[in-house]
Order: C-alpha cells, then sequence, then structure tokens
C-alpha cells in the first residue's frame, strides 16, 4: 500500500479536535480533579492536546460503571453470536476510520505513518475480530464421570478487568486485551501510557457506536503512579493484565497481593537473542532481518533483536552486511510515507538510549555505526540507529533492555556457548535462529528459554500464534485462543442425576 503524501496528513491533522478526555460510562468526561497534561508530538514538538490526568477518584467511577455494567449481564449475558457482531462492527469501524487513528499513533508517539497505517491500525482492527470470530466456536467441556453424575467444566468472565497498557504499539497492545476481555463477556478499564494516549481515547467512541453498551469499555488516561497504581491496588477489579516494564510489571504483583490478590498478567520486557550460525542459509536475507529487528520501531519493540550472535567463522563477512543493511534505516520526519525510522517517543527516551550508547563505550565495546541524535532542526527526537561490535554478554549494554535502536554484537565459536550466550538473560520473551541444518535448528529452539522462537526469520507468527515470555519477561499469553485463560474463570458444576 503506498502512503499518501505527507501534505494531505497536514491537512487531515487541521481538521482534526483531538478528544483529551476520559471515557466512563459510556461519555467523554472530565477528570473528577479537573487536572490535565499536556500532550506534545515527539515528531516535530507541536501540541496536540491537554489530556484529562485521572487519579483514584476518576479510578473509583470507572470500576464502579464496569462493575455496574457486568453485574447487569447488559454484555456478560448476551449470546456469543451477539457479542461477535458487535465486535466485528468494532473492528470494521476501526478500520473505517484508520487514517484518523494512524496520525493519531504517529503523532502521540513518533512512529512512521507508513507502519501505523499498514502495521499498528490494521493489526489492532485484527484482533478484536479474530477474538470475536473464535468466541462463538469455542465449547466447553464434559467431564467423563460414573453415569449417575454429570460434571461440567465452563469458563466464566472472570469480571472487571483492568488494562494498562505501554507506549510502543498504542492501538495494538490495547487490542491484543480488549479482543479477548469483551469477547468472554467482562467489562473493561483500558488505562493507557500517559505518552499515548489518543487513540484509545478515540475508540471508545467507536466502541459505544459498534453497540457496546455503555460501561462495558472505560478508557482512563493518566500516569501510572497515580491512576494506575489506583487501579492495581483496586479491591473491585478482578483481573489486571499489563503490557510494560519488567520492572512495573514486578510492582503490580506487590499491588495485587497487599489488596484482592487480582489475577496480575504481564508482558514485560526482553532482551532477545538473534543467533546466525554459519550455515545460515542465506546471510544476505538474515542481515536484512537483524537491521530490521533493531530498527523497526525505532528499536522501542519488546521483541527487538538487540544481541546479534554470530559464529566467528562469519563474522567478518556477516558484520558489514548488517552495517550495510542498517544504512538503510535512516530516521526521518514521521509524517513523511518514505520515513521508516520515526522519532522516539520522547527526550526521555532519548536520554536512555544515549546513556546506553555512552555506556557502551565505557565498557568497551566498538561503535561501528550510528548513535547520534539527528534531525534536531524539526524539533522532533531521532536518534541514528546504532550498532556495537565486540560486546560480550556482561556488558550493560547486552544485559539491559534499552527500548531503542542500539545493536549489540557478540561472537560464539559452538552452538553450545550460543546458547548458553543467549539464556543467560534475566528476560525470555523471543529468540531466533538462523541455520540450515533441521537439527540444530529444532534442538536450539527446544533449547532457548524464550517465548517466542523464530526460524530463517525473525518475528514470525500471526493472531494464531501465542505471545508472551519465560523468566522476567511475563506471565501468561496474549494473543491465539491461549489469550481467553486471561480473561475467563474455570468453574466445576457437578450434579448428581
Ligand atoms: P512502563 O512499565 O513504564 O509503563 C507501562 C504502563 O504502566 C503505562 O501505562 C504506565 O503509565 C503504567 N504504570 C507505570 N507505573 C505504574 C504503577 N506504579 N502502577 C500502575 N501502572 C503503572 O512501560 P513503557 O515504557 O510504557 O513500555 C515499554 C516497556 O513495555 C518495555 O519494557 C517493553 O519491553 C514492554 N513491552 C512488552 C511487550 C510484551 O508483549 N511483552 C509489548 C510491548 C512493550
Amino acid at each position: 500500500m503506498t502512503t499518501a503524501p505527507r501534505q494531505h496528513w497536514e491537512q487531515l491533522f487541521q481538521g482534526l479536535n483531538i478528544e483529551g478526555r476520559a471515557f466512563i460510562d459510556g461519555q467523554y468526561c472530565t477528570s473528577v480533579s479537573g487536572e490535565t497534561f499536556e500532550c506534545t508530538s515527539p515528531v516535530d514538538g507541536r501540541q496536540l492536546a491537554h489530556i484529562a490526568s485521572c487519579d483514584s477518584a476518576d479510578a473509583e467511577r470507572a470500576v464502579a460503571a464496569a462493575r455496574r455494567s457486568f453485574d447487569s449481564g447488559v454484555w456478560a449475558n448476551q449470546a456469543p453470536a451477539q457479542r461477535k457482531r458487535v465486535l466485528i462492527a468494532f473492528a470494521d469501524l476501526l478500520l473505517a476510520n484508520a487514517e484518523e487513528l494512524a496520525l493519531l499513533e504517529t503523532l502521540d508517539m513518533g512512529k512512521p505513518i507508513a507502519d501505523s497505517l499498514s502495521i499498528d491500525i490494521p493489526a489492532a482492527a485484527n484482533a478484536i475480530r479474530w477474538n470475536a470470530e473464535a468466541i462463538d466456536k469455542i465449547y466447553d467441556e464434559v467431564a467423563a464421570t460414573p453415569s449417575d453424575q454429570l460434571g461440567l467444566v465452563t469458563r466464566s468472565p472472570v469480571g472487571v478487568v483492568a488494562a494498562i497498557v505501554p507506549w510502543n504499539f498504542p492501538l495494538m497492545m490495547a487490542c491484543w486485551k480488549l479482543g479477548p476481555a469483551l469477547a468472554t463477556g467482562n467489562s473493561v478499564i483500558l488505562k493507557p501510557s500517559e505518552k499515548s494516549p489518543l487513540t484509545a481515547i478515540r475508540i471508545a467512541q467507536l466502541a459505544i457506536e459498534a453497540g457496546l453498551p455503555a460501561g462495558v469499555l472505560n478508557v482512563l488516561p493518566g500516569y501510572g503512579h497515580t491512576v494506575g497504581k489506583a487501579l492495581a491496588l483496586h479491591m473491585d477489579v478482578d483481573t489486571l493484565v499489563f503490557t510494560g516494564s519488567t520492572r512495573i510489571a514486578k510492582q503490580l504483583m506487590v499491588y495485587a497481593g497487599e489488596s484482592n490478590m487480582k489475577r496480575v498478567w504481564l508482558e514485560a520486557g526482553g532482551k532477545s537473542p538473534n543467533i546466525v550460525f554459519a550455515d545460515a542459509p542465506d546471510l544476505q536475507a538474515a542481515a536484512e532481518a537483524a537491521a530490521s529487528a533493531i530498527a523497526f520501531n525505532q528499536g522501542e519493540v519488546c521483541i527487538a533483536g538487540s544481541r546479534l550472535l554470530v559464529e566467528r567463522s562469519i563474522k567478518a563477512r556477516f558484520l558489514p552486511m548488517v552495517v550495510e543493511a542498517l544504512k538503510a534505516w535512516k530516521p526521518g520526519h514521521a509524517l513523511d510515507p518514505d520515513t521508516r525510522v520515526g522519532a522516539l517517543v520522547d527526550t526521555t527516551q532519548l536520554d536512555t538510549v544515549l546513556g546506553y550508547i555512552e555506556a557502551g563505550k565505557a565498557d568497551g565495546a566498538t561503535l561501528v555505526i550510528g548513535g547520534e541524535r539527528v534531525l534536531e532542526d524539526t524539533c522532533g527526537v531521532y536518534v541514528q540507529p546504532a550498532i556495537f561490535d565486540g560486546v560480550t554478554n556482561a556488558m550493560r549494554i547486552a544485559r539491559e533492555e534499552i527500548f531503542g535502536p542500539v545493536l549489540s554484537v557478540i561472537t560464539f565459536d559452538s552452538a553450545e556457548e550460543a546458547i548458553a550466550i543467549a539464556n543467560d538473560s534475566p528476560f525470555g520473551l523471543a529468540a531466533a535462529v538462523w541455520t540450515s541444518n533441521i537439527s540444530r535448528a529444532h534442538n536450539t529452539a527446544r533449547a532457548l528459554r524464550a517465548g517466542s522462537v523464530w526460524v530463517n526469520q525473525y518475528d514470525g507468527g500471526d493472531m494464531t500464534a501465542p505471545f508472551g515470555g519465560f523468566k522476567q519477561s511475563g506471565n501468561g499469553r496474549d494473543k491465539s485462543l491461549h489469550a481467553f485463560d486471561k480473561y475467563t474463570e474455570l468453574k466445576a458444576t457437578w450434579i448428581k442425576l
């Protein structure tokens, strides 16, 4: 799909009336305190909106609305086929408003407009549609009982779900939660990141237009330590689903323990290894994938292939190919249709990335390309994707999630060493292996402690693939039918005949 020129997006922007209020019980409303904060675009510093700064008072209202709608059965008791119809209409409305949503997403968090339009918005709509399509095709179970008993094993919606999501794929991450949560009949409070609230706020209205009853989807913009914490500590939230950093994920488990032991499902950080063996079937494809794995979405990707493990015998040949491939990932104004690398989300993130560039140098790694701030004249937050060679797995740039376009190249001599380095991480979100040897592919994939493993590609899969992490990358899975586990309680009903 070709993306319209920048002028088109500027015209669309002129006509936009950007909503920044919360959405509770079917209506937009200001925060109880009346407080707002500024939403500024990292693309070029333009002002976008005043956002309602929700806190615990707003959480009270939203949880009460969600509870009322859930207990009334207005959504939970609808036939699955009816919930499916409403959610498919919702997915259709996301697509019908794709240009507006893509523009909001790009201006809010900086990703290239071509990506917002061709990846984020369609994937968000697809997450809603896929779960909607599934919900009237799932059966409960009848247990194997003696003939005088009937044992039913059924699933019920958990009730009130709070969904706290990050800023890197704002709408897509929200819809990975909303799809299964709403399809299974729950009522939801969505808390977008304070850095990217615009699309979440906008789609609340579209959900009502699609026929979702008031109170079933509420959206509370605001900070994590205020409204996020209030939701996580709330005694009437049944389940908390989260995508974000490992640091906050751990905190949410504490909040659950301190309150009502709500179920907590976490999709957290990563430091994913991308292992290239000398017998990779296509080194050019591996080089291009390695570049894309660190530069796509400005490297602000939980599954970024941030550790490139290269077999020593091909290192001298392969590294220049990766450097060359990365040159195609040049930062540009995020509203230009040809831009592949947009703006980082804000200057805090820029400082983090530049700080890791300094840490890499200080620890003795060699900066091969990139790593400097560029396009400052746009007033946007752009950085040139970077590669460090000579990295050891003990260095900070190999151990910590940078969440920016900084690639660490680590050399290995044997499959055993590659696997040991790959698994020597607190994270376990994703991994890739490149080889033409089918046994090595399977053996390596089996040994890798990661929720997703790709062979001879980076980032494969679709809605049918469960997505989530081992170790400190989280628990539970988004996407696929397995995601329904997060949003339902199992019930055993035993009947004496
Ligand atoms: P973050 O943890 O800072 O924030 C995530 C969300 O939590 C935001 O909405 C934030 O407001 C909220 N929050 C912050 N403090 C809180 C508190 N005390 N109580 C309740 N809520 C609080 O993460 P981020 O910077 O927005 O996103 C980047 C992180 O997300 C990276 O670590 C990345 O790996 C991770 N991520 C993971 C996945 C995955 O599926 N595993 C996908 C995308 C992003």
